[in-house]
């Protein structure tokens, strides 16, 4: 079997490559930038129980979800498709356009060119940022695969209204086409090693909280996952034929900031590690100069969690706990 890997380079991407290749598939990785191949062959043999399988089982092409060049090529011959390249910064864009465009450009482009190929198996990488934010914010009960955002609620992100909007894309063109076979796996912030030395915007937040720059942490919460979930979530929908049709939130369990800081604290009590709670005056202060908070104030202090139930019992799955996900 034989699966086109999107954004291969992407935190959670290498640990599906590693996770593909130690499970006997033939894995084509596509890049924007092919320079970086060989420092993720590199990474992928450091970890891989065979190495060889960095070299004889693993290929690379160049792709931009932007562009039509070489999606025809990338899929010619594969068995399935794994999406997950998609903008995802730290700090959001005034222009929610900068990460809308790609994302769902790039998730039509995907699944056309599927279509195209005959490829008719699709794990897309949604989020729970396309599952958490609609009326009301603060609501007692978690959210579930049932709940979508609302692209045009003022707590939306640019990056939750591009997830959104992206899915939406994917599960219309399933609609159209009763031959494909959709999954979203949709998982909350994930925490966890990077192989290699490049990380994605979730763990940059922890490395923040590391560095101690910050006084105080907002008030807000994230349905936590370790990487290696997500990308055992990603083979085990492509595995399993009953999650075809399905979106699956990939969380184990809730933590609040102030918490996280609070654990990173234990596990590294000699660094200066925030684990106070930034009152909401002060936060409203400094977001008047900082666009980043300015974007996640209108959900600080709300519970917005999910619930993962759903696909724990259609995939007999066990999470890795948020701590120890997060450490
Ligand atoms: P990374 O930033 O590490 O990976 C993003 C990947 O997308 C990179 O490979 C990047 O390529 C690629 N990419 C971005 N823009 C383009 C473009 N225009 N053309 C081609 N490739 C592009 O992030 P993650 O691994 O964390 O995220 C991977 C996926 O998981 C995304 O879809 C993200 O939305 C989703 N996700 C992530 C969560 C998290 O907490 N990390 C939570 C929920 C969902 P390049 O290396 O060239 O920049």
């Amino acid at each position: 079997q034989s699966v086109l890997v999107t954004g291969a380079s992407g935190f959670i991407a290498r640990h599906v490559l590693l996770q593909l290749l130690e499970r006997g598939y033939r894995v084509r990785g596509s890049l924007r930038t092919p320079a970086k191949a060989e420092a993720i062959r590199k990474d992928l043999r450091a970890h891989l129980g065979d190495p060889a399988l960095a070299d004889t089982a693993l290929d690379f092409v160049t792709l931009d979800l932007t562009a039509d060049a070489g999606w025809p090529e990338a899929l010619a011959g594969m068995d399935a498709l794994i999406h997950t390249a998609s903008p995802f910064p730290l700090s959001q864009p005034r222009d929610p356009q900068v990460l809308i465009r790609p994302a769902v450009e790039g998730t039509r482009r995907a699944l056309e060119a599927a279509l195209a190929a005959g490829v008719d198996r699709v794990v897309l990488t949604s989020s729970v940022a396309a599952v958490l934010t609609s009326a009301p914010l603060d609501r007692a009960a978690p959210r579930t695969e049932a709940d979508w955002t609302d692209p045009d609620h003022p707590a939306t992100t640019p990056y939750g209204a591009s997830k959104t909007l992206a899915e939406r894309a994917a599960w219309a063109i399933a609609a159209a086409h009763p031959a494909l076979k959709l999954t979203t796996v949709n998982p909350g912030m994930v925490m966890g090693a990077p192989l290699g030395t490049e990380f994605g915007s979730s763990v940059g937040l922890v490395r923040r909280m590391m560095r101690g720059g910050d006084p105080a942490l907002p008030r807000m919460v994230f349905d936590v996952v370790d990487v290696t979930d997500v990308a055992r979530m990603h083979v085990a929908a492509l595995e399993t034929p009953a999650t075809i049709g399905e979106r699956l939130i990939c969380s184990a369990g809730p933590m609040w900031m102030p918490e996280m800081g609070a654990a990173l604290k234990k596990a590294y009590p000699d660094r200066r590690i925030p684990t106070r709670v930034a009152p909401y005056w002060l936060l409203w202060l400094i977001a008047r100069f900082d666009p980043a908070l300015r974007s996640v104030l209108p959900i600080c202090g709300q519970h917005m969690v999910s619930d993962a139930g759903h696909a724990r019992r259609l995939l007999d799955f066990r999470f890795v706990p948020p701590e120890r996900a997060l450490l």
